[in-house]
């Protein structure tokens, strides 16, 4: 392929048998690059909330006592919704650090998504995104175990439905469907909002991708939430789905295997 690079080594054997041994270089520096370019974007983003912040302060400590209360109050407003946006930003890069060191470990104690995808709703109901929307749950209790971290499975319905929440026309409802079908179960979150066009979706669970960048910080949002989703998901032996039509909505699904009836 374009680009591919090896690297070559000759290994004697016994006697005057040699072993080559090819590898590819390409796959190492694609992965020195992604960690690098994720550094790079990760200190980007916590260095654009942290200039607000300082200069924020600093002019409010310029300006002494002339400040005004009104001008005061606004500005330790901005300042807590840059502290907020990166206190967000920092739990999420842990979070998807946690995840992605988890990789390989495959869950075996049994999860009830049922109750785990019910109890996300009801933190979610709570919330502030949650006074322009309302969440329609319509969750099969039949669904038998499957083998899941609860933790996880809970921050992934969280990241699909508050993504819902964030990007659905103030409104309308989000609905969540859980639904068995043969030995999987399916978990699918869909919302009446602006939809997202063709070309970007295969790109969504890239790390910091977002479709409207001043949108995404608007609502609060870190680029890391379906990234985050895509690792949990892998390591449930998921797959994720996301079909969405402009102008109409989004619905993002994830399935998963059930457990088998002696809980393997
Ligand atoms: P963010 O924190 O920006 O929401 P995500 O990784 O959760 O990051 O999502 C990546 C991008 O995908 C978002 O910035 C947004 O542009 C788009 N997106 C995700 N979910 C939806 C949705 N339900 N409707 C429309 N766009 C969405």
């Amino acid at each position: 392929r374009p680009g591919q690079r090896w690297t070559m080594r000759i290994a004697a054997l016994s006697g005057s048998d040699r072993i080559i041994i090819l590898s590819d270089r390409s796959a190492i520096d694609a992965a020195d690059r992604m960690r690098s370019d994720f550094v790079a974007n990760a200190s980007h983003e916590l260095r654009t909330p942290l200039a607000a912040i300082l200069g924020y302060v600093e002019t409010l400590q310029d300006m002494n006592d002339e400040a005004d209360a009104e001008t005061r109050h606004r500005f330790l407003s901005i300042i807590e919704r840059e502290a907020r946006r990166m206190q967000q930003l920092v739990i999420d890069l842990l979070s998807i650090s946690r995840v992605e060191a988890d990789r390989f470990r495959r869950p075996t104690a049994p999860a009830d998504l049922a109750a785990i995808v019910r109890t996300t709703i009801a933190q979610l109901r709570d919330s502030e995104q949650a006074r322009a929307k309302d969440i329609m749950a319509k969750l099969d209790d039949g669904v038998q175990p499957m083998l899941g971290d609860a933790a996880q499975l809970g921050q992934l319905a969280h990241n699909i439905v508050s993504n819902a929440m964030k990007y659905g026309r103030a409104g309308t409802p989000v609905t969540v469907e859980l639904t068995r079908e043969g030995d999987r179960v399916r978990l699918s979150v869909s919302d009446q909002g602006d939809g997202i066009p063709a070309e970007h979706i295969p790109r969504l669970t890239e790390r910091f991708y977002r479709v409207d960048e001043a949108r995404s910080r608007s609502v609060g949002g870190t680029g890391l939430g379906l990234a985050i989703v895509k690792h949990i998901s892998e390591r449930h032996q998921g797959q994720l789905d996301i079909a969405s039509e402009p102008g109409k909505g989004t619905r993002v699904s994830v399935t998963f295997p059930l457990a088998g009836p002696d809980g393997t």
